[in-house]
């Protein structure tokens, strides 16, 4: 059975980087009818907080990548923090000792630093050459009765290379010469990081192991551990780093990198899941729109790209607008309706106005939050601004003022706004049979009546907007404006 797991540090908020692998992860097993396990990776006491877990659970459900096993949800293979396994380490290295793959360590900091500088200069890879490796059971025994600090320390095959077949990245082997003994639990009865990961891969029987690139020099590790606990090993993906635009690490001096900053900033979910779908991975076509649900019929991990995947910020927008303009127009009116009206740009969250005004609006927006700019924008009257512009003036010249006579006598004589109360079709019939009158057609016609009636010399589709505005001014629905 496929069984994947997602291992966030509580350290901090969930990453972009973060999120992939967890999507990935999700996919996988959603796809392969596996198991999808959340495990917290807590054994970095000084930095892992209470907050950050939450925070991520909450990112992972915000997402709608839900977990079948871990906090919250619980599982056969608990507990799912690590803080809470430790007795199952302890137990897992004194079988390493006893079988010989670890031993004690007793050197000092100092003797330890001292074998690094040496190793330094002499230009040597800086391995350990500690006599403990080697020592005999009464030199063992000669500490423990003194009561000297140790260590478990693992002993690496010497001589020779290790081989994975990695899912993503084909094969990849290391010369074990370069790794020297590796501690895996602390004097203090710490379990060291990639003691604990290999212990919970194994005992959470996890069969596929996807995670960044840049746990694979901790993969080489894991590996040895594996082997020697006499575990079988799981397959290993290594998934390509983020990079930023200019090819360099993503990091936060780039903008936003948090799944949380995006929350914040009025993207959807649905639009996060699909740009960190793209990062590395298509389906092999054109198309680039994907809901979780279409990512899960189409996801193989085998179309996962080898190289770094660029985040670019302007496509996750473009995207975001894509699913926003997928969202059913009574879900999206519902959405953006109850925005207007608590941020108090309208006195109502629905009724006709607020269907027309998003039907008209949402061509021209990305984000949930983009809708209060658009509508306030629509309802505004700058004319003056428009006119004393330089393609406002140019209009002027064009005859504005004869136009404007025009409006003014149908105005007055109460032919338009008769015309606007009966909708589209009266819009359209009036427009006509002023072109008609005026012996004006075209831009000449509707540049004018656009910028004399909206004030502005652009913006959505002119008809609709003209009755949209009408509308705001007798229903009432619109907030009076702070002065
Ligand atoms: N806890 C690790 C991290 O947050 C992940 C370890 C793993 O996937 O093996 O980077």
């Amino acid at each position: 059975q496929v069984r994947v797991r997602f291992a966030p540090s509580p350290t901090g908020n969930l990453h972009v980087g973060g999120a992939r692998t967890a999507l990935f992860n999700y996919l996988f097993a959603r796809s392969k009818g596996g198991k999808f396990v959340l495990r917290i990776e807590d054994t970095d006491l000084e930095r892992s907080t209470k907050e950050s877990e939450e925070a991520v659970l909450q990112d992972l459900s915000w997402l709608g990548l839900d977990w079948d096993e871990g906090p919250g949800v619980g599982g056969d293979y608990g507990p799912y923090r690590q803080s809470e396994r430790n007795s199952l380490y302890k137990q897992y290295a004194d079988k390493l000792l006893e079988s010989g793959h670890v031993y004690r360590c007793f050197c000092s900091n100092e003797e330890l630093e001292k074998m690094k500088e040496i190793a330094k200069l002499k230009q040597l890879p800086p391995v350990y050459t500690g006599k403990w490796a080697t020592a005999t059971d009464a030199e063992v025994q000669k500490e423990l009765e003194r009561g000297t600090p140790y260590t478990y320390r693992f002993r690496v095959p010497k001589g020779g290379s290790l081989k994975i077949s990695d899912l993503i990245r084909g094969e990849v082997s290391w010369n074990l010469d370069t790794l020297g003994d590796f501690v895996i639990m602390r004097s203090n009865g710490q379990p060291v990081y990639n003691f604990c990961v290999t212990v919970d891969d194994a005992t959470m029987a996890i069969s596929h192991v996807i995670r960044a690139e840049e746990h694979l020099p901790n993969t080489l590790r894991q590996a040895l551990i594996y082997k020697a606990l006499g575990f079988s090993m799981p397959y290993f993906a290594h998934v390509s780093l983020i990079l930023a635009p200019d090819r360099s690490k993503l990091s936060k001096r780039h903008g936003a990198t948090s799944v949380g900053q995006f929350r914040e900033m009025g993207y959807l979910p649905q639009a996060m899941v699909n740009y960190l779908a793209l990062l590395g991975w298509g389906d092999g076509t054109e198309n680039e729109f994907f809901t979780l649900k279409q990512l899960v019929e189409k996801f193989t991990i085998e179309r996962v790209n080898k190289s770094g995947a660029i985040f670019d910020s302007t496509k996750l927008r473009w995207m975001n607008g894509q699913h926003l303009r997928a969202i059913p127009s009574n879900e999206l009116t519902k959405l953006i309706g109850e925005r207007w009206k608590s941020t108090g740009i309208l006195t109502e969250s629905k009724g006709p106005f607020v269907d027309e005004a998003i039907q008209l609006l949402k061509d021209g927006i990305d984000l949930v939050p983009d809708s209060d700019k658009a509508l306030s924008n629509l309802l505004s009257y700058p004319l003056r601004d428009t006119l004393t512009s330089s393609e406002g003036k140019s209009i002027v010249e064009d005859n504005l003022s004869e136009v404007a006579a025009h409006l003014l006598a149908a105005y007055d004589g109460g032919e338009l706004l008769a015309a606007l109360e009966e909708g589209h079709a009266g819009w359209q019939k009036w427009v006509k049979g002023f072109g008609k009158t005026l012996k004006r057609k075209g831009k000449s016609l509707f540049m004018p009546l656009r910028v004399l009636l909206t004030g502005k010399l652009h913006g959505p589709d002119m008809g609709a907007s003209i009755l949209l505005i009408h509308k705001a001014g007798t229903h009432g629905i619109v907030s009076p404006r702070a002065e």
